[in-house]
């Protein structure tokens, strides 16, 4: 979002005209800014053979995977649900990771059947799968590497008790079942949470993937997963993804030329790709001063964007309606029957009721969080591609809290 001359704008079009063609709550997309976060990636390892596969459950509306599949992007998936989106949207199969965890052998295989490629994140699934498909299915291995990603427990994802990958202490047994089942693996995968706080982290991990790595004869692909950072406000850490190209595709082109072969580098961003691509609006439904702050409190709550709540994560928020109003100290809540506040103590611009607000940062895990909670409808989805706007969601009507509900004679 830019302000010129006191209005703001997302991609040249007017935010407050938007907000009056669509209503609010409203999340609005721009399709330029996940273009231009794929280039960037697509930049920093322009000397490797790169593939970057879209995780999809940050932002799963169909045009989005749409327009990363006419960008090139292949896409990351973790339920068969995705997959059917995904090839909904035309991906080739090929093209398509399936990495989920904890879900039965029968998920795995329909994704098989899909054609789509495998990720198996267990011991006794590798095993089951290798027994059920010999070397007619590759598939490719998450490996957890025991490092720490990130400051936050609930997006640290591979360290030591997390549910996810299978352990590299287990790599005998893996390589056991190997032998004795036939099955080729083509690819290993790590994916150690969402907030990498720095490149060394990073690289850590990768020694302990080439290092696995080396043992598999028969890979095709290294698949470093994801979880790098983006900036939530002004003065915040962010990965360089620069740096990091530089640092990881010297050693990356170093593992290739002792394994013998150039390997494909995958990575699977979601949060980079459309954390910043996405707004949400809202508008302010009351001013309410209490004995300890000025609450605003909006017409949306924890349904609609979870992620203040559940990850104390922390969302930019600015009055789009009152851009140059006096600066003063508010906390901004919503609707919902539960504490849902969207931050404490923030300095935005003079809020009236009837203002509209916008939350940045909105594009990943936030309308894909959605749920009805109070019986409230979600919000529209909007997308802003070459100049034009787009309703690419429609906003939920009543019937849809009424959808698969069976009325019974009571
Ligand atoms: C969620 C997820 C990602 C994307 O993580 P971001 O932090 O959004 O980039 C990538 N790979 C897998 C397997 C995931 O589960």
């Amino acid at each position: 979002m830019e302000l010129t001359h006191n209005r703001y704008q997302i991609d040249g079009m007017d935010v407050i005209e938007l907000i009056a063609k669509y209503g609010t709550p409203v999340y609005i997309y721009e399709t330029s800014r996940m273009k231009q976060q794929y280039e960037k990636m697509l930049h920093a390892f322009r000397d490797v053979h790169l593939k970057v596969h879209f995780a999809c459950k940050a932002l799963t509306n169909i045009n989005v995977l749409k327009f990363f599949r006419k960008t090139g992007s292949g896409l990351d998936a973790v339920s068969i649900q995705e997959v059917q989106l995904g090839l909904e949207a035309g991906f080739d199969p090929k093209d398509i990771i399936f990495t989920p965890n904890c879900v039965s052998i029968d998920e795995i295989m329909e994704g098989a059947v899909l054609g789509v490629k495998i990720n198996i994140d267990n011991i006794s699934v590798l095993e089951q799968f290798g027994h059920m498909n010999g070397n007619n299915v590759p598939v490719g291995i998450r490996i957890n590497p025991h490092i720490m990603a990130g400051g936050h427990d609930k997006i640290s994802t591979g360290h030591i008790d997390s549910k996810f990958g299978i352990s590299i202490y287990q790599m005998p047994h893996v390589h056991r079942i190997v032998e004795t089942t036939g099955i080729r693996v083509e690819g290993l995968h790590m994916h150690t949470g969402s907030d990498i706080l720095d490149v060394d982290v990073f690289l850590r991990g990768a020694e302990i993937m080439f290092d696995v790595a080396a043992s598999f004869p028969d890979l095709e692909y290294v698949d470093f997963g994801s979880g790098f950072k983006v900036p939530y406000k002004p003065d915040d850490y962010f990965t360089d993804i620069e740096a990091l190209g530089k640092d990881l595709t010297k050693r990356f082109k170093k593992f290739c030329r002792e394994y013998g072969r150039d390997l494909t580098l995958v990575f699977e961003p979601g949060k980079f790709l459309v954390s910043e691509a996405g707004t949400f609006f809202a508008r302010v439904n009351v001013i309410k001063q209490t004995l300890s702050t000025v609450f605003a409190g909006l017409n949306t709550g924890l349904n609609h964007f979870i992620r203040p709540m559940f990850y104390d994560a922390h969302h930019q928020i600015i009055n789009v309606s009152n851009p140059k109003g006096r600066m003063r100290i508010y906390t901004v809540v919503g609707y919902i029957c539960e504490t849902d506040t969207f931050g404490w103590d923030r300095t935005i611009s003079d809020i009236r009721e009837g203002d509209y607000l916008a939350f940045l940062n909105a594009g990943a895990y936030c309308y894909t969080m959605a749920s009805n909670y109070n019986s409230r409808l979600r919000p529209p989805e909007v997308l802003i591609h070459e100049g034009k706007d787009y309703l690419i969601r429609e906003r939920e009507s009543f019937d849809d809290l009424l959808k698969n509900q069976i009325m019974i004679d009571l």
